[in-house]
């Protein structure tokens, strides 16, 4: 039986972060120093996550996305990939990466079955990368976006995190950057995620500001109907038929009516939302318990899983995690 919740949501999209390591800094996720990192043995290891794939298979789930923390400083994650690639019934499998390590790992990762992937870049621009980062390896990145290219990967996108009064002088570069070599860039919009309970609504760069912009510097966006109704992003295209561009409006247009997504944290625990409060610990299943216990577990976290996040109004409490501990 499918996972369906109590609003008729279908659940067949699940995200798997690897570890809530991360060898960047950027603001709106982690603090600069001082993060406690889970100890490994409460770390999921690769065969339990591969077991959970298989069970969550079994109840309709069809969509991996390998995220973290930062995926790439997880020993060895091409082992896990061909694990996961080699499941029938996923259909589609992705990772989601900064990109410092993915130059190196690149080849790896092709070799073991990925050819989806996703690369965080907020800006082309060195100091401000440092400025959000704390790092200084934009270099790397751009480097790691080249190869991918090279090796075939497809679709290479690219997430960018909208923060007001930050980003303002990237957006178009980037859109452009994106152009050139048939990458989509997704706008996300700042979210209150972060360790430091730094948000506030005034620091979101919304998504209709940020068409404003494309559509003032390059030329008209047109709407992409006939997507995937579920798919968090809302995908335009650029009139004169060059690249599009996509928007994870999760502060202005919530996406909650039609969310298909669960998430599995680096400690074992399911949540039904990024935002959710509540999760539930398959860990424990995983090192004691039988498939039908997961498959129970899972069904029960789905049922409980509310209407949606409420980021808008004066009733929203953050999240107990920030984003690095659950997975984006
Ligand atoms: N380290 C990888 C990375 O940065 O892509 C994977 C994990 S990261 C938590 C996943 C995505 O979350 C990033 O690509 C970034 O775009 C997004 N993200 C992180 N913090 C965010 C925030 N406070 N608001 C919106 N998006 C955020
Ligand atoms: Fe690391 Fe990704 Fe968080 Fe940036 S967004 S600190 S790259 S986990």
């Amino acid at each position: 039986m499918n996972l369906v919740d109590s609003f008729g949501r279908l659940h067949d999209n699940l995200r798997i972060s690897v570890t809530d390591r991360c060898n960047i800094r950027c603001f709106y996720c982690m603090p600069e120093a001082g993060v406690k990192f889970q100890p490994h043995d409460q770390i999921l290891r690769f065969e339990e996550i591969e077991r959970f794939v298989r069970v969550a298979v079994t109840l309709g789930v069809r969509k991996v996305r390998v995220t973290g923390g930062e995926p790439l400083v997880r020993k060895d994650l091409p082992v896990l990939i061909r694990k996961l690639a080699a499941i029938e019934g996923v259909q589609d499998l992705a990772l989601t990466t900064n990109g410092v390590l993915l130059g190196e790992q690149a080849r790896a990762l092709y070799d073991a079955g990925l050819r989806r992937i996703n690369v965080h870049l907020d800006t082309l621009d060195r100091e401000r990368f440092k400025q959000i980062t704390r790092r200084d390896d934009l270099a790397k990145v751009l480097e790691a976006i080249e190869i991918c290219r090279e090796l075939g990967y497809g679709p290479i996108k690219i997430n960018a995190v909208a923060v007001k009064n930050l980003v303002e002088a990237d957006i178009v570069p980037l859109a452009r950057f994106g152009r050139e070599r048939g990458i989509e860039i997704r706008y996300i919009e700042f979210m209150p995620l972060d360790a430091q309970n730094l948000w506030d609504r005034g620091r979101v760069l919304l998504a209709e500001d940020i068409i404003a912009m494309l559509e003032r510097e390059i030329g008209p966006l047109e709407e992409i109907a006939g997507g995937d109704p579920r798919a968090p992003a809302t995908e335009y295209r650029f009139a004169d038929g060059i690249g599009r561009v996509g928007f994870i409006a999760s502060v202005s247009r919530p996406f909650c009516l039609n969310c298909n997504r669960i998430r599995l944290t680096a400690d074992g625990k399911l949540r039904y939302c990024l935002f959710a409060i509540e999760e539930t610990d398959v860990r424990s299943i995983l090192r004691g318990g039988s498939d039908e216990d997961l498959r129970a577990a899972i069904r029960a976290n789905v049922s409980a899983k509310w209407l949606g996040h409420e980021i808008n109004s004066t009733q929203f409490v953050p999240p107990p995690r920030p984003m690095y501990s659950i997975g984006g």
